[in-house]
């Protein structure tokens, strides 16, 4: 099977067994979604929302988390890895949208990448469901280890990945493809133990063992 064959029946498939993908992050707005995005680097979305339920409720806007002593910002952010710098990196970003975009989260790749602690990959999560706006796909562990499992690319590197992944999926599944691969990452084709027995993918997954 070719490539684009190849993902077209995928992605047929896993729209079929998850029939709303869409992140586990939970947000109200686009720059609460930056927040959530960057504590969730190496962190579980379940330990994000746990920390942003509160932290949502206590800096109600991007001038409070940019005006919040950095060191009380940490500490209501310090059950998260690397929470100093997550903090800081939130903190300078809130800064940043006040002092050069007029107190607007950025809409285009090129602004976004320029705010601390956001590279392509969030940035391509506070485009697509942030604004709603898709420009690439986010590529995270689970959607590099996917990818290659299923034969969509053979690349580790998640920008040629990226490029791969939009060279052979339709632009209207640009959206979900993400959140299919790094949901289906999680509950079948785990890192350590896919449940090849239990997956949709099985007949066509060139990495099955029977
Ligand atoms: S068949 Fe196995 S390796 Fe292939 S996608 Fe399913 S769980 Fe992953």
């Amino acid at each position: 099977m070719d490539r684009k064959k190849q993902a077209r029946e995928i992605f047929r498939l896993l729209k079929k067994s998850i029939p709303e993908p869409k992140t586990a992050l939970e947000f109200r707005s686009v720059f609460q979604i930056l927040v959530a995005t960057i504590l969730s680097a190496q962190s579980t979305d379940v330990q994000v929302n746990k920390i942003t339920k509160q932290l949502f409720r206590k800096y109600r806007s991007i001038k409070a988390f940019a005006e919040a002593p950095l060191e009380e910002l940490q500490t209501d952010v310090s059950s998260v890895n690397f929470y100093r710098n997550k903090a800081r990196n939130i903190q300078n970003s809130a800064k940043m949208i006040i002092s050069g975009f007029n107190g607007k989260v950025p809409r285009t790749m090129e602004d976004l990448v320029r705010l601390p602690g956001v590279a392509r990959k969030t940035a391509n999560i506070i485009l697509t469901d942030g604004h709603g706006i898709t420009v690439g796909i986010a590529v995270d562990t689970h959607v590099i280890r996917l990818s290659n499992r299923l034969g969509l690319s053979e690349h580790k590197d998640p920008v040629k990945i990226e490029q791969d992944l939009l060279e052979i999926t339709p632009e209207k599944d640009w959206p979900v493809v993400s959140h299919l691969l790094i949901l289906h990452g999680r509950t079948v084709c785990n890192a350590r133990k896919p449940l090849h027995e239990n997956c949709v993918l099985f007949k066509i997954c060139p990495s099955r063992e029977e």
